[in-house]
């Protein structure tokens, strides 16, 4: 769809037409994983606002504790002040979260969003450090503004900064060239010889499954290593956990699995729970390095998304909702290979692992027919990639069966006609 086509998007989604979505409609209501627009016609939400929605819409408990907090002339904006509901919020994460997986950080409010985890990441490493230069990885995604975008491999989006990004070199990603030991072996050839170019970086970063480069999932084995070749050479190791993390792949940290523990952790997105803007970076403590006012802002920390944040902590005090996370992901797993195998034409391949897998289509404009048949039939769903050649089903953590029947079923429909 083209710039302004549609004087929907000029009146209802942004004046300046910057944003890709392009659902022609204008949504109104939500509740769990389901979204109303403003003609009543209901759509499952296989997206999840790209992960900032990952206990759905309206959650019950979240919406009551935040209502109570309202009426109650709970502060709304402290700047950067000590409010009550932040050290509860904090307390709670140390208890529920990080204390139970052994994980030792400082938490840190960045600013309200992911990128600005990013920033303070990639600050704080090259502080820390004294290097200057940043790892990052193909098809890797870190967001929009000029140091996130220098660690994102996408060169639509990186073109639009419309400058040469400097001090970070891409590498090449899990399965990139095919043959793991290959990448590793480059990467750390690369880093020790000096005459590569290559200087000694401040540090890496990676997403776990890279959210929009196409759901490429790393190998644990693959994490392992690299967090062996940041050991071994004194670089940072930054996970960016903004869209990969709070349960999205069925832990709460998406690199629980692999058993490596990052430097600094990046999550945003759904760590308010409710939608509402938060982002936290986690920093190990022997790099708890920024001096007052080296990285501040005026939103960092909101205390709306402390309360919604505390309550979604609650989903994390036993182990049911990952369990059912990971059930459910066995079942979209078995989906998808059943659609690949019913419908050759896709020429499609599975990507993802947990609450963000999809089909990577081999022929063109495929995975964007598929997301505009979604559309059409009730199911709100995303392409990735570069090539926008993977539908991606993000559905909330918490859906249920029912509505997680009817999603698939009606993508198994938005397929059928794709392809026809
Ligand atoms: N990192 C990753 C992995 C992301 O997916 C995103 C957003 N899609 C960002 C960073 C940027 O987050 P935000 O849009 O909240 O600034």
């Amino acid at each position: 769809m083209k710039q302004n086509d549609l004087g929907i998007f000029e009146k209802h989604e942004s004046e300046v037409r910057s944003y890709v979505r392009g659902f022609p409609t204008v949504f109104h209501e939500a509740k769990g994983c389901r979204i109303w627009d403003m003609d009543g016609k209901e759509y499952i939400d296989f997206f999840s606002g790209a992960g900032a929605l990952n206990y759905g819409h309206n959650d019950e408990n979240m919406k009551q504790k935040l209502v109570e907090y309202i009426q109650e002339d709970g502060i709304t904006h402290s700047l950067d002040m000590a409010s009550k509901t932040k050290g509860e919020f904090l307390e709670k994460f140390h208890d529920v979260i990080l204390e139970p997986r052994n994980l030792n950080y400082k938490v840190m409010f960045p600013g309200p969003t992911g990128t600005n985890s990013v920033e303070s990441a990639l600050k704080l490493a090259r502080k820390v450090t004294g290097r200057t230069n940043v790892v990052s990885f193909t098809h890797g995604f870190h967001g929009m503004t000029i140091g996130a975008l220098s660690v994102t491999g996408n060169a639509f989006k990186r073109g639009g900064a419309g400058i040469p990004l400097s001090h970070s070199y891409t590498m090449p990603f899990d399965d990139y060239m095919k043959d793991m030991e290959q990448e590793t072996d480059f990467i750390e050839r690369i880093l020790d010889d000096n005459g590569s170019g290559v200087e000694m970086p401040a540090a890496f970063i990676l997403e776990t499954v890279q959210g929009e480069g196409g759901l490429n999932a790393a190998r644990m084995e693959w994490l392992q290593k690299i967090e062996k070749i940041c050991r071994d050479r004194g670089i940072l190791l930054i996970v960016d956990d903004v869209q990969a993390g709070v349960g999205r792949t069925g832990t709460f940290f998406s690199f629980e699995p692999a058993g490596i523990k990052p430097d600094i952790v990046c999550l945003s997105k759904s760590i308010g729970g409710y939608g509402l803007p938060l982002a936290l970076t986690l920093i190990h403590p022997d790099y708890d390095k920024f001096e007052p006012g080296e990285h501040n802002g005026t939103f960092r920390g909101n205390n709306m998304a402390f309360v919604t944040g505390m309550e979604a902590l609650n989903y994390w005090k036993d182990d049911s909702l990952s369990r059912s996370i990971q059930d459910k992901s066995e079942r979209i797993h078995a989906f998808l290979q059943d659609m690949m195998e019913k419908y050759p034409q896709l020429d499609g391949s599975h990507r993802g692992r947990g609450f963000m897998q999809g089909i990577a289509c081999g022929v063109e404009g495929i995975a964007e027919a598929v997301a505009e048949k979604c559309f059409e039939h009730g199911v709100i769903m995303e392409t990735a990639g570069a090539d926008d050649e993977v539908f991606k089903l993000f559905p909330p953590i918490t859906i249920n069966d029912k509505d997680l029947d009817k999603g698939l079923s009606i993508l198994q429909t938005a397929i059928e006609k794709a392809v026809d």
